[in-house]
């Protein structure tokens, strides 16, 4: 089968950095318990790879992060994911005893910095639950919040500070969920602009989606259902009335029926790894 391999694809330089941060953690603490406070990605595969290691994955789904982070003991390594972290936790954690490692993503960081030093109102578009939405609020508690998932938000309490608001958005923000956004925003604040870039890693992705030439057959997006971007890239590929598949790895691309697709395009999420993205093209160049 002709594949068309859409760049960039692995993991973006976040995450990369991230897990090389955690496995030094573990070399460097060989007998301590080394805990990945939140998934540091967004992927089963990784995850797993990960656990292999030696390292200790907390999810945030089964139990706050706070209560994890009670629950160490002195000596113990806490490793905080790439999508950033309350700052009170620094102080618990070293009040603690614990060992930190910061695994933040400079992208999520210069967001945060971004909104500690804005001096007006300030609003931030992410998805609500996120670990990056959280920690960024968590971090601006002053700031209002724009949920694209269900369209709503601080609008009318900022509105009432007559003054229009800094934006920042979540790094993995599709451009149309920032657009449709920023369209609900200028409502209340017409002169309304995002103050900083989304994060490269995750556009360009979108955009070579979003350029798909049209003698592919179908799309193949290798990434978790928890993986923010994988999902927008899987959306994407529906939205432009794409045959589009969201596969984990190589496991479930060969439960796909590609018959008689002669041009598969494949990408990839930003927290699926190299390993697998190539496996699967080859697989999918030997059908
Ligand atoms: S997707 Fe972008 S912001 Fe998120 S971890 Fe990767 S490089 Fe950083």
């Amino acid at each position: 089968m002709d594949v068309l391999q859409l760049h960039p694809h692995g993991y973006c330089l976040g995450v990369r950095a991230a897990i090389d941060l955690a496995l030094q953690a573990k070399k460097d603490h060989p007998s301590s318990n080394v805990y990945l406070l939140g998934l540091l990605v967004h992927n089963e595969e990784a995850v797993a790879e990960l656990e292999k290691a030696g390292l200790i994955p907390l999810d945030e789904r089964k139990k706050d992060l706070l209560s994890y982070l009670l629950d160490m003991q002195e000596g113990d390594v806490v490793v905080f994911s790439a999508h950033g972290h309350p700052s009170a936790y620094d102080d618990l954690a070293k009040a603690k005893g614990l060992i930190c490692v910061d695994a933040t993503c400079r992208y999520v960081k210069e967001n945060l910095e971004a909104g500690k030093e804005t001096k007006g109102s300030l609003l931030y578009i992410g998805v609500a639950g996120h670990l990056e939405s959280e920690a960024f609020l968590a971090n601006n508690p002053d700031s209002g919040f724009y949920d694209v998932k269900s369209h709503t938000g601080d609008l009318l309490r900022l509105k009432g500070k007559k003054e229009t608001p800094t934006i920042i958005t979540q790094t993995t923000l599709s451009g149309d969920e920032i657009e449709e956004a920023m369209d609900d925003i200028r409502v209340f604040f017409p002169d309304a602009t995002i103050s900083k870039e989304r994060c490269h890693s995750t556009s360009l992705r979108q955009k070579a989606v979003a350029f798909l030439p049209s003698d592919v057959d179908a799309l193949i997006v290798l990434g978790s259902k928890r993986s923010n971007n994988s999902v927008k890239l899987y959306e994407l590929g529906l939205s432009m009335d794409k045959e589009t598949y969201l596969c984990l790895g190589l496991e479930d691309v060969k439960e796909l029926n590609l018959k008689g697709k002669r041009r598969v395009a494949l990408c990839s999420g930003a927290s699926t790894s190299d390993a697998t993205f190539d496996a699967v093209l080859s697989y999918l160049r030997s059908v």
